[in-house]
Parts: C-alpha cells; structure tokens; sequence
C-alpha cells in the first residue's frame, strides 16, 4: 500500500475475555484528517476495541501501530502522550465539582485553577461547545456533561480523538452542534474515530467506515457510497430482512 501513513492501524488486534473473543483479528487504519466511524451493533466489540487504543484493556494478541511505529499503550496517560483522546460513552465527573475543577484533576496539578478555566472556556468557544467553568457538574445537562469530556481531551491538543456513541445521550440539536465540532476538528487535520451503530449519522459525518460484527471486521468502505442496506447488511449479516 502506497498511499498516505496511517495515523493509526491496527493489525490482528484481539481481546479474549476467558475464551470469548469480543474483539477477533481487528485490522484498521485511520488516516489523518479523517472522521472514521466504527460502526457495529450492540455488543460487536467496539467498545472493547477502543479501550485498548486508548490504553484501558490490554490486547491479547495483534499491534497497535503509531504513525507507523509498532506501540504498546499500557494506560490512559500513555495514549494522551502519544496525541490520543477519549470521549467515554459513561463519563467520569465529579458532582460536587465545578467544571474548571474537573478538567484540572486530570491535568498537571502545578497549572492554576484559573488558567485552566481561561483555557478550557476558550476552547469551549473556539469548538462551538458552550461551557461554563464555575458552574457545578451536577447543575449541568448530560449534552453539557459531554462537552467536558471533549474540553478535556481537546487540552491535550490530540491527533486523535475517539468518542464512543456520543450521540446516545444527545438531543437532535445537540448531536448537529457536536458534528460542526467534529468538522472542525478534521478541518484541522486531525482524525476522528466515531462509535456508533446508528446508520444515518454515520452517513451523513463519516469519510471511511470500519464495521464489526461479534468481533470481526465485515466490511471497511466510504459509508456516502453505500446504502443504508448494504451497511446493514455488515453489521447484521445476511438476514437483514427486518431491516
Ligand atoms: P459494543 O461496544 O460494540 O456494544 P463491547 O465491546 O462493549 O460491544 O462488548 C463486546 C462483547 O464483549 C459483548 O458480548 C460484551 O458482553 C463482552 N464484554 C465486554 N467487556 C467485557 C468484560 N469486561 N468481561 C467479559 N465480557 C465482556
Ligand atoms: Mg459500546
């Protein structure tokens, strides 16, 4: 293959849970600049898949590949190191917190509170994701909840970031706002890796499709070029007549 280096690929990539494998020889490659969606039904593996991107499972067989270079990514802190973000489909915020405290738990404690703050509603403006950083998370809606998350990993100028299903807790509105983000962001030329097993989203935002199926790749495409049938048909196999 001649074409543009990978951002990231994977090859081979496997995850046994005892003698289930919920991911099984994972192949994929992002490109950068790229909003690529993995699309799959509920339990297909996507989620498990991308904890192991991002550092919180371990593969049990397969490599991860970095701009070309063979890694492992043995925790969180070492996939934001590598220019990796995550936007978790269940988020890990404090209540009592405001938003400013939140994003600067997970930052270098010696930055000020006020400086993150600065940084975090710049951002939040710059990306379309209103935020207010003296506000308490638990005054805050689910939508608003997320753009924390996406602030947060944003602070750490990703090449890559990877939301899983982000618009299953979204409203209409909400969900078109975090897709004028994520056009954005691949106008920036960095790569998206978008969870999601709703057909028309990915349709509509995504220039290359990954589909899993109990675990295996069934078919990797640009989704505009398919119909809705075709992809249905990755994802659920041949017996798609309710579909
Ligand atoms: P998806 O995100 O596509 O819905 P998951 O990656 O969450 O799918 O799960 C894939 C399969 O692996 C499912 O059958 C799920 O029950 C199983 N699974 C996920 N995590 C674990 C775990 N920690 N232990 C055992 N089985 C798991
Ligand atoms: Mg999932």
């Amino acid at each position: 293959d001649q074409g543009e280096p990978s951002l990231l690929s994977v090859r081979g990539l496997t995850k046994l849970f005892g003698t289930f494998s919920a991911c099984d020889g994972i192949d994929l490659d992002i490109a950068p600049g790229e909003i690529h969606a993995l699309l799959g039904e509920n339990g297909a593996g996507k989620s498990t898949l991308v904890k192991m991107l991002f550092g919180v499972l371990q593969p049990s067989a397969g490599q991860i590949f970095w701009q070309g270079k063979p890694v492992s990514i043995s925790s969180p802190g070492q996939a934001r190191n590598l220019g990796i973000g995550m936007v978790f489909q269940h988020f890990s915020l404090f209540e009592a917190l405001t938003v400013g405290e939140n994003i600067a738990l997970s930052l270098d404690p010696k930055i000020s509170l006020s400086k993150i703050s600065q940084e975090a509603a710049a951002l939040s403006h710059a990306y379309g994701l209103p935020l207010d950083p003296n506000m308490h998370v638990a005054d805050l809606s689910v939508g608003e909840r997320q753009r924390i998350e996406i602030v947060r990993a944003l602070l750490q100028n990703p090449k890559l970031i990877i939301l899983d299903e982000p618009t299953s807790v979204l409203t209409p509105q909400e969900a078109e706002r975090l897709f004028e983000t994520l056009f954005k962001l691949k106008a920036e030329g960095r790569s998206v890796l978008y969870i999601s097993h709703r057909l028309d989203e990915v349709r509509q935002i995504c220039d290359r499709a990954t589909v899993l199926r109990h675990g295996k790749v069934t078919g990797a495409c640009d989704p505009k070029q398919e119909t809705p049938a075709s992809l249905a048909r990755m994802m659920v196999g041949s017996d798609v007549a309710a579909v």
